[in-house]
């Protein structure tokens, strides 16, 4: 096929988002971040590199000297009590596995003792949520499972790590179906819905996130009924390519309220053909929501939206066999499994 090279550098040059196309290989897809958007969090190499020369397996306090200066063994155990006290690194889920949302909290310590919080090397944003500072950090679906260090640095020098497992995400595949309207299950179908999906996936990948938080309260669902359709992370093959399903799909007949899952800013409000009537909302710090295949856009880019807030109604525009919503969460450019992240706020 003569048309395959031309789009395979579409592929490699874009790394795509709620559908990940993949014709080698996950590398082109482990770092879908979009760099605009890590700009004001980005460490430089050599922060990144000294932060994880320094930082060793134990909590590290560095003033060892109280304790040499109390010969009482009485005194020694209140020391040992008073380091029960440094900041404790807490992570959900329990089990996560490659797609998973992490969330990252932090006790025994305040936003502003914390120096920095890293995931794998990479400096996260964090933010006071109920009082707790807060990291999220999105594992990509193509991200190599095993183990991973959170490192936790704060400001009067301690050092605390954390080792977590990340578990490989079982393959589930699907059938492709194309839609009759974008040219019905043939081979030039597929490789038209492919190179489509990374000329939106351009302007998907370009929606910003600012260092601010617009939202108190917890996230919630985008309907105020919700039954899942369609996961996240199961995979369809056509002629070569395999499509990734990165959001979930919710049962939503034409016209039902679509609801902002917290409080931002619209990024997005955009007809695609493949995605659809599309909104974008940055929530801050990272964490943006799509929502997908709408019938009407109610909301426009730049645009503030509260919690709960109609912005569009739903549909079946673009690549939708039948009505439905389609909702992706990506945090620092990564989409995860949405339903895992709203299970945060339950
Ligand atoms: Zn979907």
């Amino acid at each position: 096929m003569k048309k395959t090279p031309f789009v395979l550098v579409f592929i490699a040059v874009f790394a795509t988002t709620f559908f990940a196309i993949n014709k080698f290989a996950p590398v082109f897809f482990a770092s879908s971040t979009n760099p605009n958007q890590t700009r004001e969090i980005a460490p430089t190499k050599s922060e990144t590199a000294t932060a994880l020369t320094i930082l060793s397996d134990a909590t590290k306090n560095t003033d060892s000297s109280k304790e040499k200066l109390n010969p009482l063994s009485a005194s020694s155990t209140n020391i040992a009590q008073k380091n029960t006290f440094d900041p404790i690194i807490n992570i959900s889920p329990e089990k996560i596995i490659q797609g998973d949302p992490i969330m990252i909290s932090v006790k025994n310590a305040t936003v502003a003792e914390i120096q920095k919080i890293y995931f794998d090397g990479k400096s996260l944003w964090f933010f006071n949520y109920q009082k707790t500072p807060t990291a999220f950090y999105g594992f990509d679906i193509n991200q190599k499972p095993g183990q991973y260090v959170i490192e936790l640095k704060m400001e009067d020098g301690r050092e605390i790590d954390k080792k977590i497992e990340i578990v490989e995400r079982p393959k589930i595949e699907k059938p492709l179906g194309i839609p009759e309207k974008l040219g019905g299950n043939t081979p030039e179908a597929a490789t038209a819905l492919v190179t489509n999906l990374s000329k939106e996936n351009l302007l998907i990948n370009n929606v910003w996130s600012v260092k601010k938080l617009f939202w108190q309260n917890k996230f919630q669902y985008p309907l105020a009924n919700i039954v899942v359709t369609d996961p996240y992370g199961y995979s369809r093959d056509t002629v070569g390519y395999t499509i990734t399903h990165k959001g979930a799909d919710f049962r939503a007949s034409v016209g039902t309220s679509v609801l902002a899952i917290n409080g931002g800013i619209v990024r997005l409000a955009k007809q695609f053909e493949i995605y659809g009537n599309t909104i974008a909302i940055d929530h801050g710090f990272g964490i943006v929501s799509y929502y997908m295949h709408l019938s009407k856009l109610s909301v426009i880019e730049g645009q503030s939206v509260i919690r709960g807030q109609t912005i569009g109604l739903s549909g079946m525009t673009g690549y939708a066999e039948s009505p439905h919503l389609h909702l992706s969460v990506k945090i620092d450019g990564v989409s995860i499994d949405p339903i895992e992240f709203l299970n945060f706020f339950k």
